[in-house]
């Protein structure tokens, strides 16, 4: 396989404020991973939050260049066990688009789209959320009523945060998520849970510190709304630990290392009854073509990326008012234009 990468910087249609960060561009590298004609797609963002950066990716990327360059794909699993140990990273964002290229490549290959390569049934697909980051309440309202959408996932952490939710909810019927980012203590969550619950909210995303098992344990035992692990689970072995303590985990591809081990977390998720979703970070079409190959296997998601980027750098999925429309190339679906 010849190993190409591509930086982009795509341009954020709103300035993007969470409870970690502000900003209005997003780099990204692609991965290219060619075969003949065939030319497969991956991506991770640069997230500084996480010490990732675009050339800390291509270093690591590059020191493996020979390894990769030599490998016959055969399958994606057998690729991402022979590759990943040379890419363990606390934030294994160059193994996840390398992942994806494999797949996406592998998939071209075979002639067939991920999803049915993998043997999944798209009839009964959950729609996408579509994100309204922290803004002053008149700029919240503003966004809602700019995209109509039959789901929110609504960021918080601020000193108004139930205030938000009544004003937004004056305005739509659409239902709510809400992501919290580590904002709030035991007491507030719990008893934000009871206003938010009245007020159409589905979860809570993460309203606690990452490492606040002891808090979580009373929060599981008595919120009133389930409560969705983000910060609190990163890796494969954090879905063992988050048993108890949540009632589901939000997979993101580029903090698990890829698409090989997101199936393995949410199979291991469902097992122990966990409900799972899988988040994007503000990914072009590339990461979230990838995102929509796992849709049969999950209860939530929120894979609204390529509608808060003004730069369109690749083909694939389209979105239509929550629901996810696959494109009609094999693999993910993604090709990078010109
Ligand atoms: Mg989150």
């Amino acid at each position: 396989m010849q190993l190409i990468l591509h930086t982009f910087k795509l341009k954020l249609k709103h300035t993007f404020t969470i409870t970690h960060e502000s900003r209005n561009v997003q780099p990204t590298l692609i991965v290219e991973l060619r075969e003949g004609n065939f030319r497969g797609f991956g991506e991770a963002t640069e997230t500084p939050y996480y010490g990732v950066t675009l050339e800390k990716m291509k270093a690591q990327l590059e020191a493996v260049r020979p390894l990769i360059e030599k490998y016959d794909l055969k399958n994606p699993e057998d690729f991402w066990q022979y590759i990943s140990p040379y890419l363990q990273d606390d934030h294994p964002f160059a193994l996840c688009a390398l992942d994806i290229a494999a797949n996406d490549l592998w998939g071209k290959k075979s002639g067939k789209k991920l999803y049915e390569a993998w043997g999944l049934d798209i009839s009964k697909n959950p729609i996408t959320d579509y994100t309204i980051g922290i803004d002053t309440v008149e700029k919240m309202v503003e966004k809602i009523k700019e995209v109509p959408f039959p789901l929110y996932k609504i960021k918080l952490g601020t000193k108004e945060d139930i205030k938000i939710v009544k004003e937004l909810r004056k305005h739509t019927n659409a239902v709510f998520r809400v992501d919290a980012n580590t904002a709030w203590d035991v007491e507030e969550t719990i008893q934000n849970a009871v206003q938010l619950k009245e007020l159409g909210v589905e979860f809570i995303e993460q309203p606690m510190k990452a490492d606040n098992w002891e808090g979580m344990k009373k929060v599981y035992a008595e919120s009133v709304l389930p409560i969705i692990a983000d910060e609190s689970c990163i890796v494969e072995d954090d879905v063992a630990r988050c048993y108890g303590f949540f009632h589901g985990v939000n997979v993101k591809l580029m903090k698990c290392g890829g698409l090989t081990p997101a199936k393995r977390m949410i199979a291991h998720a469902h097992k122990v009854g966990l409900k799972v979703m899988v988040g994007c970070m503000t990914e072009s079409n590339v990461g979230c073509s990838a995102i929509a190959q796992l849709l049969p296997l999950l209860d939530y998601v929120d894979m609204d990326g390529i509608l808060l980027v003004e730069d369109h750098i690749s083909t694939g999925i389209t979105i239509d008012y929550g629901k996810v429309i696959y494109a009609a190339e094999n693999g993910t679906g993604a090709n990078l234009i010109g």
